[in-house]
């Protein structure tokens, strides 16, 4: 066991004292078998979620109906979450209720992988009911049970067997190809918003390469919302994908890659959130100015902090070009201001400035001025200075 996993022993003692299974479950066991990182440690358990509740001081009821609560220990936050089958899948979106189970077999059955259907207990012993870690061992994806049924129970499972494949590189096998293959078109019953999560897992996966050869070989563009009505976008994509961290980055690249679909309509049509519209946004204002002429202090400016990875694969893959992220962090950490606060003046300065002026709209736009100025080294981010130039500007427009 890692440091993570024995901090959280804790937790199962602590549920089996009362008389109840509990187990370290799912993604986490995969992980810790192939020595990944580990993001959030997962536990099945026999009690019911009211009882979880009596157990701990600290617990947050996130999914009640689904049998899963949040529980808070030794600082560290854990999903505990019922033994539970899916009762049915009848409308593909959601289950529409859960029963809850008196087993871990029963419960690791309903589980889409056979590496995704393990359990620990507290002593490190391993329940594998269908195989798993030798799944994990032979690197592959396998239902856990019949493909053609668990597909067609759940076709998001297709899209979650190809984030998979991106994110471990693993391969499908065989019959687990096969199916997939078979139920494919089914995707189109499934919400956007659950396939664009696991489609955002896919293309951040450090195997993309392997990912996209089964999306490939299963025509998965005439199954996707935008692809399916311009599936030659997949031979325009670039011929080294990297993996790319924001959703918003892959947008901007098939922008640039089809620049007949604009951003506009990959947001709505994959129901992105404003975060991700806005990051895409600025990834394509970045990528054109970096096209019209390099990299420069304004643009690096403009990107969003938490981009500066994803706009370097951006322009090596899309401009075959050999941009190193260092680069774009050095310009970064040389920038004058990093945001309009970091100026040396404000509005309350200019309207001291200006007493006999109304307030309006030429306060932002002269700070907007002066910000430009600043980040591109016209200026000096010095009060006074800032006061003079601001004088001399609104004298010289009037
Ligand atoms: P990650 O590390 O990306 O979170 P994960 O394996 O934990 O990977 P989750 O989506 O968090 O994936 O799901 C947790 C577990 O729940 C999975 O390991 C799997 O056992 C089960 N599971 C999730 N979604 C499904 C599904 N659609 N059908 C069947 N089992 C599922
Ligand atoms: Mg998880």
């Amino acid at each position: 066991f890692t440091k993570q996993f024995r901090q959280a022993i804790g937790v199962l003692k602590r549920i089996e004292s009362y008389g109840y299974d509990a187990y370290f479950v799912g993604g986490c066991i995969r992980d810790l078998l192939l020595h990944r990182h580990i993001e959030d440690i997962d536990i099945a358990t026999s009690a019911r979620p009211e009882v979880i509740q009596e157990m701990f001081n600290k617990v947050i009821p996130v999914g009640l109906s689904h049998g899963t609560v949040i529980v808070r220990y030794d600082h560290q936050s854990y999903e505990v979450t019922t033994f539970r089958v899916d009762a049915d899948y009848s409308d593909q979106r959601h289950p529409d209720s859960v029963h809850f189970v008196k087993t871990i077999d029963q419960d690791l059955k309903r589980r889409d992988f056979t590496i995704n259907a393990l359990a620990m207990d507290k002593t490190g012993c391993l329940i594998d009911l269908f195989d798993g870690e030798k799944d994990i061992q032979k690197r592959i994806i396998r239902t856990v049970g019949n493909g053609y049924d668990r597909f067609a129970e759940d076709p998001l499972r297709i899209m979650r067997a190809l984030r998979f494949s991106s994110q471990l590189g693993f391969s499908l096998e065989e019959h687990t190809l096969k199916a997939m293959q078979f139920v494919i078109s089914e995707l189109n019953a499934i919400a956007v918003e659950r396939i664009l999560q696991e489609t955002a897992k896919f293309f951040a996966g450090p195997y993309i390469k392997t990912g996209m050869d089964f999306f490939k070989w299963l025509h998965l563009e005439k199954h996707l919302p935008v692809f399916k009505d311009n599936p030659a976008i997949i031979n325009r994509l670039p011929a080294h994908l990297k993996p790319l961290q924001s959703f918003g980055a892959v947008i901007a690249m098939l922008h640039v890659a089809v620049p007949a679909i604009s951003i506009d309509t990959w947001v709505k049509q994959w129901k992105c959130s404003n975060k991700i519209k806005n990051e895409a946004e600025s990834f394509n204002e970045a990528l054109y100015h970096y096209q019209c002429s390099g990299l420069s202090p304004w643009l690096i400016y403009k990107l969003h902090t938490t981009g500066h990875s994803d706009f370097t694969l951006l322009v090596n893959m899309l401009f075959d070009d050999h941009l190193s992220e260092q680069t774009v962090h050095n310009m970064a950490h040389h920038l004058p201001i990093h945001s309009m606060h970091d100026l040396a003046i404000n509005g309350t300065d200019l309207r001291r400035l200006f007493p006999q002026r109304q307030p309006g709209p030429w306060i932002a736009n002269t700070l907007k001025q002066v910000e430009k100025r600043v980040v591109t080294g016209h200026l000096s981010n010095d009060k006074n200075a800032l006061k003079e130039w601001v004088k001399w500007y609104r004298h010289a427009t009037g």
